[in-house]
């Protein structure tokens, strides 16, 4: 699925040597002491570092990207989250009816462009420090992350969330959908960025309002991003209304397909996996998230073994608190664990793969990104092994499922654009924003402390 204008990028060449490369194609090649060229926007060789590749290529060894020993991987892809939400981080955890009681109403009087766009970027700073090359959000006023998402330079799909009582940014359905149509003219010529029809969730939108996204997104080619399978009011829900499962009903709206991607699907039985498969539906598995609201544990590795578009995902600040991937990568193996009660399942190297190309073909975006082979994009991530929890590493793969942290992250690029190189993020002022979302903090703070302090 090729959402992206193909426009040309300006053509430089540039060499990352010096790091052990997991390119996590379908050989599962790995390149110990590897080099890889980039031209412009595109990887174009990979091997084992040549001092003379370099120099017929007149690549100075001193403009290369010293890996320093480190692991270099693809960028990893965070195929569901809500960035636009940073600013309500830790606020109510742990409480009952959070999302009624708590998060609805606070949305409701708080979000607005300047919050999003501040939130956003908040978010970003994370998520690239963090080795985020790509992401598929869902939230309201999408404008504005995507300005964000487009100042960042990082790739992703930007979602439009709609729902039947519209939103703090719009009134109902109709005119959420008129948001979709802005976005998608924001976003008409952009390299990096795609829009996306965001129906909340199976009991937010009616049956009819429902095909209607999904006849929207035929019409445009656009991507679907929704919550399917995650509440456990959902099902019986679904199941009065409509007479049917969730995912069943999903697939009756023609929801389900080779655009969508669907968050969570903890409770899909074997049959509503095998439906998820058929269709060739994403799915977004956010083990943190669902943890932490006690809801359950997705059938990950079934979904995995029977060859799902599986990626993993943060979910929102409120939900899962961090926006980094690597805090996912651990807990997927450990929860797939102690829901099979076996040791073997999940290995890291099957972690990594959700986290990469297992992503990519979440989002439908595995022509372009995901793994480092020739022609595709320059979406690449070193993690340095520097620190005393990345040493020694006999396995790179279990290295970074159990013992990286986001902070060992060295270079995020993408598109062959460098956004953060030692701890540098080139493109956001972290803390020009952050003092820029203090305000907002403080006045939250004033309102509703009540909501978390009673
Ligand atoms: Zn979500």
């Amino acid at each position: 699925m090729l959402y992206f204008s193909m426009t040309e990028a300006t053509v430089s060449t540039q060499a990352i040597i010096n790091g052990t490369i997991l390119t996590m194609d379908r050989q599962w090649t790995v390149h110990d002491r590897g080099m890889i060229i980039i031209e412009g926007d595109t990887i174009s060789e990979i091997g084992p570092y040549c001092p003379d590749r370099l120099e017929t290529l007149r690549i100075p060894l001193d403009t290369c990207i010293d890996a320093r020993g480190g692991i270099v991987i693809p960028g990893l892809v965070n195929t569901h989250t809500h960035i636009g939400m940073s600013l309500f981080r830790s606020l109510a955890d742990d409480r009952p009816n959070r999302l009624l009681e708590v998060i609805f109403p606070l949305e409701r009087s708080q979000v607005n462009p300047k919050l999003v766009h501040i939130a956003s970027l908040h978010s970003l700073a994370e998520m690239i420090g963090g080795g985020t090359t790509c992401f598929a959000d869902m939230y309201y006023h999408a404008k504005e992350t995507a300005l964000a998402a487009r100042q960042s330079g990082i790739r992703g799909i930007v979602g439009q969330a709609v729902a039947s009582k519209g939103g703090p940014d719009a009134k109902d359905f109709p005119e959420a959908v008129q948001l979709v149509g802005n976005l998608q003219e924001l976003l008409q010529d952009d390299r990096l960025l795609a829009p996306a029809i965001a129906p909340h969730a199976p009991y937010s939108l009616s049956e009819s309002e429902l095909e209607y996204c999904a006849a929207f997104s035929e019409t445009h080619n656009m991507a679907i991003l929704s919550h399917l399978a995650e509440m456990p009011f959902e099902e019986s829900y679904v199941q009065e209304h409509y007479g049917v499962r969730p995912i069943a009903f999903y697939d009756r709206c023609g929801l389900l397909g080779p655009r969508s991607t669907m968050a969570h699907c903890i409770f899909a039985s074997p049959d509503e996996c095998k439906l998820l498969i058929d269709t060739h539906t994403g799915i977004a598995h956010n083990p943190s998230a669902n943890s932490k609201s006690g809801k359950g544990i997705a059938p990950a590795h079934a979904l995995y073994q029977a060859g799902a578009r599986i990626g993993l995902g943060t979910d929102g600040p409120m939900s899962g608190n961090t926006m980094d991937m690597i805090h996912q990568l651990g807990i997927t193996a450990k929860m797939q664990k102690v829901l099979l009660k076996d040791p073997t399942v999940m290995t890291p190297r099957q972690v990594l793969r959700c986290a990469t190309i297992g992503g990519a073909e979440a989002l439908h975006l595995e022509r372009i990104t995901g793994s480092i082979e020739i022609g595709k994009r320059a979406d690449i991530v070193v993690v340095g092994t520097d620190s005393p929890a990345m040493f020694p590493v006999y396995d790179p793969y279990a290295a970074l499922v159990y013992s990286a942290c986001p902070t060992d992250v060295m270079l995020t690029m993408v598109d062959g654009k460098v956004l953060m190189r030692d701890r540098e993020l080139m493109t956001i002022d972290a803390r020009s924003i952050r003092k820029e979302a203090q305000g907002i903090v403080d006045s939250i703070r004033a309102r509703f402390s009540h909501l978390w302090e009673s």
